[in-house]
């Protein structure tokens, strides 16, 4: 297996690029290197999203991409929340994949003899004629032993090539929103210790350049990422950790105060890094102590998952919250900090919204003021309470909705984009000419364009001179705080 090299293609959140960066430790680790494009790996692997439909039709759409690339004799395998999901019916409809491997299954065993499929439920193993058959439960024990089980959320990852790195903090989630069945695949929550993540982070650091005093190298940012962050650590029983019940709850058995496990993990994380960057935050986990800790590591950004304001709606989506609530919330954030970044997510079109909901969130947007929110029309999906609802809502009219949240958003973007025009803002330079201030998250916001010629990996002040839809212009402000440290050590200070 020396000379083998794989490839691999991620789909989905970030939580599955972490998982991806996970699966290329355990497939380095056995031997393989990492192949200049698909159609050079003798492996190639896509890691799937199973989210919403439109995730799972692209997902189907790389895999058959993917295999009309790759080269005679290589092997592809599919894994993710597809493979977990849909195990079974993905081996049986796609003869062109050698191999489906569930969650914590290693993609390199389809280099060896036999191909398989795991799953959770069931074990379907593809025999050589193509066919597939498949196994009940107690059958997979034996199949997961030659497929090498692991658990993904602990095991190490390769340092990165970026200047910041995702790290999930915990797999599966609690809630029970009516929408998503990412509790139906991925389980219940699962929290690491802070330990392991502060050893992770640890570990990449490590692996990389050291800051040269300049503020180039190392790691700058560390972006924590769960399924529901604000409920990191809940699940664990009080011990050697200090993990235990959440702050209600304590209070309610008249215990002392404790901090939150995320109060915690963020404090612990951003005296590693200069930043520590949290998403998905569900709006009910945003206690007072969590709001200072954020505001107080400098990377004031707020993901809250709200997904709608309308509390009629809300409950029939089975979350908490309200439109007053939610600002309640915001206006608090913004008296701690008036410069604080503020994005979200919105469902339309969930199985009864009216017209007076849809009308609730447009005036929430409006005034709500936020810098960023994505759009999605409501997935039906099984295995979900929503699933079968009455009041289903036509497709054409969920899709108007979505355009006109869309457009009125663009607009609230694009001016708070210009509010920032003048000032002067400290961005990493992610790569030649792509820099992000605390403003912006990776992969998901707009970005502040550089000179070139800045170093990537470097924390620099910039003057921000220009905005252009989500993006942002900057130049370097003279004598900006390294030049600035530089001369202080050189005179002696
Ligand atoms: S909190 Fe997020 S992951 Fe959990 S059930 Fe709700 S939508 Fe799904």
């Amino acid at each position: 297996m020396e000379e083998s090299s794989y490839w691999i293609e991620t789909l989905g959140c970030p939580k599955n690029e972490v998982d991806s960066e996970k699966l290329v430790g355990v497939i380095e680790s056995d031997g393989l290197v990492r192949a200049d494009g698909p159609s050079e790996a003798d492996l190639v692997v896509v890691n799937t999203c199973a989210f919403i439909e439109a995730a799972r039709r692209e997902s189907v759409d790389t895999i058959l991409e993917l295999s009309s690339r790759r080269r005679e004799g290589s092997r592809l395998v599919v894994t993710g929340c597809m493979a977990e999901r849909y195990g079974k019916e993905l081996a049986e409809s796609l003869p062109e994949v050698d191999l489906v491997a569930g969650f914590g299954c290693s993609p390199t065993f389809a280099l060896g003899a036999e191909n398989g499929v795991a799953g959770t439920k069931t074990v379907a193993v593809k025999i050589p004629n193509r066919a597939t058959r498949t196994r009940a439960t107690p059958e997979r024990d034996g199949l997961d032993a030659r497929l090498g089980s692991f658990d993904l959320l602990e095991l190490p990852r390769p340092a990165p090539e970026t200047p910041w790195a995702y790290v999930k903090v915990a797999e599966g989630c609690d809630r029970i929103c009516g929408f998503c069945a990412i509790p139906s695949f991925r389980g219940r929550q699962r929290s690491r210790p802070i330990e392991s993540v502060v050893a992770e982070v640890e570990s990449m650091l490590e692996g990389t350049e050291k800051d040269d005093g300049r503020g180039v190298g190392g790691i700058k940012e560390i972006v924590l990422v769960a399924q529901d962050l604000a409920a990191y650590g809940r699940d664990r029983v009080a011990g050697a950790d200090g993990f235990g019940p959440d702050a209600t709850t304590r209070r309610s058995r008249g215990q002392t105060a404790q901090s939150e496990p995320i109060v915690s993990l963020t404090k612990e994380i951003s005296k590693l890094v200069p930043r520590t960057r949290l998403l998905y935050l569900y709006p009910s986990g945003l206690t007072d102590e969590l709001v200072d800790t954020v505001v107080s590591t400098g990377v004031s950004y707020f993901d809250l998952s709200l997904q709608h304001v309308s509390r009629a709606h809300l409950r029939r989506m089975r979350r908490w919250g309200d439109a007053e609530r939610f600002m309640e919330k915001i206006s608090e954030i913004r008296s701690r900090d008036s410069g604080a970044t503020f994005r979200s997510s919105f469902i339309l079109g969930y199985p009864g919204e009216t017209e007076s909901d849809h009308q609730e969130l447009l005036d929430f947007l409006e005034v709500a003021e936020l810098d960023w929110a994505g759009f999605f029309t409501y997935s039906r999906e099984d295995g979900t309470y929503a699933r079968d609802l009455p009041d289903q809502v036509p497709a054409e009219l969920a899709m108007e909705r979505l355009r006109e949240c869309t457009e009125l958003q663009d607009a609230m973007t694009a001016f708070k984009r210009d509010s920032l025009v003048g000032e002067v803002k400290e961005v990493l330079v992610d790569s030649p000419g792509v820099a992000r201030s605390v403003h912006e998250a990776p992969e998901i916001d707009g970005i502040v364009e550089v000179p070139k010629s800045l170093e990537v990996g470097r924390l620099v002040d910039v003057v921000i001179t220009g905005s252009l839809g989500t993006d942002l212009t900057g130049e370097p402000v003279d004598g900006s705080r390294f030049e600035d440290r530089d001369a202080r050590s050189g005179s002696g200070d």
